[in-house]
């Protein structure tokens, strides 16, 4: 596969490992055992009874007719927001819960922003019985009161990041900071296809049972596999990966992203890294990330916490640079009223993040008979009180 990592990590120009000595050992161990452990037919077989008896998978691939009628074309929507928990995160935390298990860890870390991940985190160790530590900002802390509630309710301890913005990027710090001092019973549980290699490529492996059952659905309901469109949000990218992974060497398929642009990209609260980004490295991958001209990070800014990243994936970075995906910036208003039209008109009240990727109907022309598949990563619940603020507007 032609978009498939190489074997020292990177995607074309972007990826690799970049991190301090004293992390080598860790990320080492993982390097080596990932792909052996996770092609063991017992390993394939725990991982797929629990994405079906646990979460719910495979996942409904619904065609939306009224959405259909509106956009004169033919949508199906994939339903990660049906999964347990509620979003397509935890397909990557029980692979990952998976390998821990089998790598002798008994202590699980994790970073959390909106606290989606945490959850997700502290549902499998729960499962599995295993210590859970959540590193969260603490300003986040208190932005996601109902998150932090449910990840302390599964058992977790959350601790609070307190440097710097005390949001998602301190955060990650902090786990790094806990990773480098236990390395020899502790595994860090990364949330989306960001990181030092092999996390993007772990993950992105871990969600591509999204694409493996999309091209089953669509054989089924339409006769043939692959759609002319797949349209997936990107925060730091890992549901756009899994929504891609099978299709990525078909040049049938266009591949759309949209990004949180915030306010508007030529504000100064905005996150869409693929337009205002430049190449740099953060979090042990280089791609493309929001940075001053001497490489500070400009912390970013989105209505949906899920994508407040200042960068993307290297993978993602590498399909935009070559031209095989195409980036929709998507502003907070923009996505606001993607979520009220889905929901008055399909009865589905989407994640804000998922909102986003719906937004692209509004700004590209698809044909009648073509197939579009958007990837609905989130369910809403987790972001009433935003709604509610925007109610007697709609
Ligand atoms: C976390 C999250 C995202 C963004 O993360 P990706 O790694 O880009 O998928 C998108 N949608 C939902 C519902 C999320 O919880």
């Amino acid at each position: 596969m032609s978009y498939a990592v190489d074997e020292k990590g990177f995607y074309g120009e972007f990826g690799g490992a970049f991190i301090p000595e004293m992390l080598y050992p860790n990320v080492e161990e993982l390097r080596t055992k990932y792909l052996e452990i996770s092609s063991q037919p017992e390993f394939i077989k725990e991982f797929n009874d629990l994405l079906r008896y646990y979460v719910g998978r495979p996942t409904p691939l619904y065609f939306a007719k009224n959405l259909s009628l509106k956009y004169n074309t033919k949508i199906y929507l994939k339903r990660e927001d049906l999964n347990h928990t509620g979003a397509h995160k935890v397909n990557n935390t029980i692979g990952q819960i998976l390998l821990a298990e089998r790598m002798g860890k008994k202590r699980i870390i994790a970073e959390t922003g909106a606290g989606q991940h945490g959850v997700a985190t502290a549902t499998v160790c729960a499962l599995k019985g295993l210590q859970c530590i959540v590193y969260m900002g603490e300003v986040d802390i208190a932005r996601q009161a109902p998150n932090v509630a449910r990840m302390k309710m599964l058992g977790a301890e959350v601790r609070p990041a307190k440097s710097g913005s005390k949001t998602l990027k301190d955060a990650t710090n902090e786990a790094i900071r806990d990773w480098i001092g236990n390395p020899e019973d502790t595994f860090y549980i990364i949330g989306s296809v960001v990181g030092p290699h092999p996390y993007p490529d772990m993950v992105a492996r871990f969600q591509s049972v999204i694409s493996e059952e999309i091209k089953k659905q669509l054989q089924d309901q339409i006769g043939r596999e692959y759609p002319e469109y797949l349209l997936a949000c990107v925060g730091g990218g890992s549901n756009a990966a899994g929504t891609f992974y099978h299709y990525l060497d078909d040049l049938r398929v266009q591949l759309f992203m949209a990004e949180a642009a915030g306010h508007g990209v030529d504000t100064d609260k905005s996150a869409a890294t693929s337009i205002l980004g430049t190449s740099g490295i953060i979090h042990g991958s280089r791609t493309l990330l929001m940075q001053t001209e001497d490489g500070q990070i400009i912390e970013p800014h989105s209505i949906s916490a899920g994508l407040d990243y200042p960068g993307i994936g290297p993978l993602h970075a590498h399909l935009l640079k070559m031209g095989r995906a195409k980036s929709f910036p998507i502003t907070d208003k923009e996505a606001v009223d993607a979520s009220f039209m889905l929901s008055r008109i399909e009865g589905i009240i989407p994640a804000l993040e998922s909102a986003h990727a719906l937004s692209i109907l509004e700004k590209y022309t698809f044909s009648k008979d073509e197939v579009v598949v958007i990837n609905l990563s989130g369910r809403g619940d987790k972001d009433l009180d935003t709604y509610m603020q925007y109610l007697d507007k709609y």
